[in-house]
């Protein structure tokens, strides 16, 4: 077994992301780390429910000894023993995003001798975590580029406060292999869903009527989506840019006290940065992406300028891996993240 690793979770962005990445990466190589001061700079510092979900998820899936996963601690210590594939129900008893706990266990579960059937159950469109549209539509297709077999199906969508969403994925085995996203290719299809789950369909409507004024995009790639099944109030807009080599998915949740053509508003202001930067890779794919990559041994992608969760993500990964990686300005808004193993 190789020696443990020490990371301080202050570092960088200093939010849960390190952790989660750690998981990852610990399951993936076999490495066990401590980490301390668990996102020590944010208001509620240390492990929150959603974090502990995920901690709980990848102890499953790697039959890890664990020390401090309770919900408050600043410090965890976590020994993996080996990947077990197969049937898991992973649930976040929260609100709290289970999108993040699925990107936590999944390339451990793609590196499992046998095919895996998981269940999670949590939020599924959370502010500040990828929404289920994201990951269904920009993630995935990337990752099954790089060779990955994994389908997901949305059951239903769980919403903060209430949560009570759910998804289930199937993987199979499969070795990662380094891809180019360097260019965007051609733009091949727009599409705007506004959807609401027990509030008036006139918050579509406004959404809708903000993104067509600010855009000015055929109405006719416009969708309204009355959500039946789930279980509180919500609200999201999740728009798709499909070019023919990569689809970013921007998106936005409505919260309580926020009006619709503010979200509205959020999610246009996203969409005209990544259409002006020319950039294939959107600045949420980015950080994820370059685990991704790093876990296949090398690949290149271009991107904008990198955020302080990509440049966490590097140092993050460059611990447990023998991977490098170069960024280099390409233009105002482009820049080119190449890696390679050292
Ligand atoms: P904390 O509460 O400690 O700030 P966290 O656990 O909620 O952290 P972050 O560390 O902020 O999570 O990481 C969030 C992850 O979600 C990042 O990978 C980020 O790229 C991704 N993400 C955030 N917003 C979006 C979005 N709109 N679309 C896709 N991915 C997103």
């Amino acid at each position: 077994m190789r020696g443990m690793l020490e990371l301080d979770g202050s570092t960088g962005e200093g939010g849960g992301q390190i952790l989660r990445s750690a998981l990852a990466l610990s399951l993936v190589t076999g490495t066990p780390f401590s980490i301390e001061k668990i996102r020590a700079g944010r208001d509620v510092p240390g492990l929150r429910p959603q974090h502990r979900a995920a901690v709980r998820a990848a102890a499953r899936v790697g039959n890890a000894h664990v020390e401090g996963d309770a919900v408050g601690s600043q410090r965890l210590v976590f020994t993996p023993q080996g990947i077990t594939g197969g049937h898991h129900s992973f649930r976040v008893g929260t609100a709290g995003s289970a999108t993040l706990v699925f990107q936590t266990v999944l390339p451990a579960l793609l590196k499992a001798s046998e095919p895996s059937s998981l269940f999670f159950d949590g939020g599924t469109h959370n502010p500040f975590a990828p929404p289920f549209d994201f990951i269904e539509r920009a993630f995935l297709p990337l990752l099954a580029r790089m060779g990955a077999r994994v389908s997901l199906e949305l059951e239903r969508p769980g919403f903060y406060p209430a949560g009570g969403g759910s998804f289930t994925a199937r993987t199979e085995p499969s070795p990662l292999s380094p891809i180019e996203v360097l260019e965007r290719g051609e733009l091949r299809s727009k599409h705007v869903v506004a959807a609401v789950s027990r509030l008036p369909l006139d918050i579509v409507e406004r959404e809708l009527d903000t993104i067509g004024r600010a855009l000015r995009w055929d109405r006719s790639c416009f969708e309204r989506v009355a959500i039946p099944n789930a279980r509180g109030p919500g609200n999201y807009i999740a728009i798709d840019i499909a070019c023919e080599h990569v689809t970013e998915v921007v998106t936005a949740i409505g919260e309580r006290g926020i009006r619709a053509e503010e979200v509205a508003r959020r999610a246009v202001l996203e969409v005209r940065e990544y259409l002006d930067s020319g950039a294939p890779v959107g600045k949420h794919l980015a950080d994820q992406l370059v685990l991704l990559l790093a876990l296949a041994g090398g690949g290149s992608f271009r991107t904008g300028a990198p955020t302080p969760h990509t440049t966490t993500q590097i140092e993050v990964l460059s611990k447990f891996l023998p991977v490098s990686v170069r960024a280099e300005q390409l233009s105002e808004k482009v820049w080119q993240l190449s890696l390679e193993r050292r």
